[in-house]
């Protein structure tokens, strides 16, 4: 694959600071695809020093302006809307046709989106005898992971710079070949040098030195909630703003009244999508106790469909994790009623899709993310039951509710502990906030709420 040699800085493609190089591999035959340099703490300061530099004339730019380069930027993914999935494909092992419909598709309708309100918002407010500005926050240091490597990235950086901030990436070591497209699209759509910034490299180096980097006014992470735990001390320890989206154990709350059939196969396509590898999968899936065995032959059934057609989880270390969790479902006493531990092909990085049922809710693969294809499928006696185990864990980010009534799924939703809930299989909405109560995160992304997330306010009183 095509790769580039340097990292992106202050408009130009520049030599790293050292001889270190990242293997960049495929995860269906475990081959090199390419090699990109791995920064460390100088290639760091000198992105973030580039962006401190570009700040004042990019947050002084009309937003109009700021919107056009942003257009720009949408229009020049759209012409690239096949390499982009290729890229993704051969670096995250998603199959082609799920990569140019969620990997190409998706970053393309929140870049979109961005350009449209970077020339609506309202920057400035009336508030009684004040005027209230809403500026940009200053330097973000952005760090994304591989699971939706270009909408993860695109999800910071657009609203970033529609905001008037500058931007430092690393983005994820897995995935670093779409990153690099990304940032040539960034220059080809005459985004001044300096306001966006490339950095590859690993989290626990060229990562952490931008956490720690003191010219870096927000950090804004994805992905675990054990880094980004500390990324938050770190940040906290400098009075330093932290946007963070972590983890989640979605739960799937299908009532009695819902209609159980088409209810087990959306959320069984869920789980298995991306090969679970996704913040938001609806990992539990609840039934009450009366069509429980029902539920449990059609998710078997579903699951079944699934054997060959999802892809590889990303890497070597992803798949042993999820095979852990498989080993100790079994351990606990779950049910294994699809899949299971055993690799399903010699190479590549496969996870058959597995499905657990007579999960109880103190199990681990019940409470913890798992990031693979697997479902586990709980009881429940009665509603208050239901909303007591969709509520427990430590997670709150998705979640989903069936009903025969959406008012119905409505009430129930409204008593979930959690950031967003799909009614009766309601589609994803690029606009809509996007991000975690409890451990799942801090702060929101996308539509205007992921905007405001890079402002902050000055009033003026008259
Ligand atoms: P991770 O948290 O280690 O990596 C995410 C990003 O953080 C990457 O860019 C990585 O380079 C960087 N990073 C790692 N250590 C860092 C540090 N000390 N300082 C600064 N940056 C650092 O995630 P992972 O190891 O790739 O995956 C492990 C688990 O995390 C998964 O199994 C899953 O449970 C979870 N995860 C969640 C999401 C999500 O969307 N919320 C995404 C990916 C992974």
């Amino acid at each position: 694959m095509k790769a580039q040699d340097g990292m992106y800085i202050d408009g130009a493609w520049r030599p790293a600071a050292g001889p270190d190089l990242i293997d960049v591999v495929n995860p269906v035959d475990e081959r090199i695809i390419a090699r990109v340099p791995a920064g460390g703490a100088d290639d760091i300061d000198a992105a973030v020093r580039a962006a401190r530099a570009a700040l004042p004339s990019w947050a002084a730019t009309p937003p109009a302006e700021r919107a056009a380069r942003l257009t720009a930027l949408r229009d020049l993914l759209v012409a690239r809307k096949d390499e982009i999935a290729r890229t993704v494909t051969a670096e995250l092992g998603s199959p082609l046709a799920f990569s140019e419909a969620v990997h190409a598709a998706l970053p393309i309708a929140v870049a979109g989106t961005y350009a449209e309100l970077a020339a609506t918002y309202s920057f400035e407010e009336k508030v009684g005898n004040s005027v209230v500005h809403h500026e940009p926050i200053g330097v973000v240091g952005a760090i994304t992971p591989w699971n939706f490597p270009l909408h993860q990235v695109v999800a910071k950086v657009a609203p970033a710079l529609a905001a008037g901030c500058t931007v430092v990436l690393k983005p994820a070591e897995d995935t670093p070949l779409t990153a690099q497209l990304f940032a040539e699209a960034v220059h080809e759509a005459g985004v001044p040098a300096g306001v966006f910034n490339l950095v590859t490299g690993l989290g626990p180096v060229a990562g952490q030195a931008l956490a720690e980097h003191p010219g870096v006014d927000l950090v804004s992470f994805t992905g675990s909630t054990a880094v980004g735990r500390s990324i938050a001390a770190t940040a906290g320890a400098a009075v330093k703003k932290v946007a963070l989206e972590l983890g989640g154990k979605s739960a799937n709350v299908i009532l009695p009244s819902a209609d159980l059939a088409k209810a087990v196969a959306v959320g069984v396509a869920d789980v298995m999508s991306n090969s679970g590898q996704k913040c938001s999968a609806l990992t539990r899936m609840l039934v009450h106790r009366d069509q429980y065995d029902e539920a449990v032959a059609l998710a078997t059934a579903a699951a079944a469909k699934y054997g060959e057609r999802i892809g590889p989880v990303v890497n070597a270390k992803q798949r042993a994790r999820v095979r852990g969790y498989i080993e100790q479902g079994l351990a606990e006493g779950a049910r294994l009623v699809a899949g299971g531990p055993e690799a399903p092909r010699d190479t590549g990085y496969f996870v058959s899709p597995t499905v657990f049922a007579d999960v109880t809710p103190d199990m681990t693969i019940a409470q913890e993310e798992i990031f693979g294809p697997v479902l586990s499928i709980l009881r429940y006696e009665d509603e208050a039951d239901a909303l007591l185990i969709a509520n427990g864990t430590v997670y709150g980010l998705a979640g989903a509710v069936w009903a025969g009534d959406e008012a119905e799924a409505v009430a129930f939703a409204r008593r979930m502990d959690t950031g967003q809930v799909d009614i009766n299989g309601g589609r994803f909405n690029p606009l809509a906030p996007f991000g975690g109560y409890k451990q799942s995160g801090v702060g929101r992304e996308l539509g205007a709420h992921g905007l405001a997330e890079y402002l902050q306010t000055k009033s003026l009183q008259f």
